[in-house]
């Protein structure tokens, strides 16, 4: 199975890069933002609290996006992979993320992080806010809030990933296109089979 975890913050292109990607690589996309968002469609009482918080540009609980990808990836058993789009945003997400993949015999392939400056990010969503629709978009004082949260709670699972050697940093400023073919090829590096060096291989018959 291939796993991505697309990373970076508000604006930064994740959700714009998933859509290639989930066609590319016949991914099964789960974005917590978009499965909050249909909650708050339907109405449910987990949509209405968590309404409060993303309009505010806070978290939402970790249990409470931990139980949502639980379900999904309960549903999509069938799945021959899947992007990881504005989840995990903190560390337990990640720990719990890595708990759930391992009980479906799988695990993380890599995390590519796209990389953009908080004036561009600020700009970016502003613009989005006009077709939106999304409160969190429309106002600057709370964007700048959910970049802040990036920051301060985020940022940090960068390093989760890094100590597994899975973690890729990429320039997210630039031509669509090309941003993708960059993801594409680092994806593809975690992709190609481990040959075994011949050494590595004669030390373990020893063994
Ligand atoms: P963006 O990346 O533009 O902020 P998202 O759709 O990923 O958009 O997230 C929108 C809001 O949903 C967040 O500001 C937050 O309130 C909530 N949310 C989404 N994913 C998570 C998560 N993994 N943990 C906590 N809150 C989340």
């Amino acid at each position: 199975m291939l796993n991505i975890v697309l990373f970076g913050p508000p604006g930064a292109g994740k959700g714009t890069q998933s859509q290639k990607l989930i066609a590319h690589y016949h991914l099964v996309h789960l974005s917590t933002g978009d499965l909050l968002r249909a909650q708050i469609t339907q109405g449910t009482v987990l949509g209405l609290k968590a309404k409060k918080l993303m309009d505010e540009g806070l978290l939402v609980p970790d249990e409470v996006v931990i139980g949502m990808i639980d379900s999904a990836l309960q549903e999509k058993k069938e799945a021959a992979g899947f992007i990881f789009d504005g989840f995990p945003r903190t560390v337990p997400q990640a720990e719990s993320l890595d708990q759930l993949l391992a009980q479906h015999q799988t695990r993380v392939s890599c995390m590519v992080a796209l990389e953009v400056g908080e004036e561009e990010l600020v700009k970016r969503l502003l613009e989005r806010g006009k077709t939106s629709n999304r409160p969190d978009d429309q106002d600057e004082s709370k964007i700048r809030r959910r970049v802040n949260v990036y920051n301060t709670e985020t940022a940090q699972v960068a390093g989760y990933y890094a100590n597994q050697h899975k973690f890729h940093a990429l320039n997210g400023i630039g031509e669509i296109e090309s941003i993708f073919g960059q993801i594409c090829q680092i994806i593809d590096q975690h992709q190609r089979p481990v040959i075994e060096s011949p050494i590595a291989a004669t030390d373990e018959v020893k063994a």
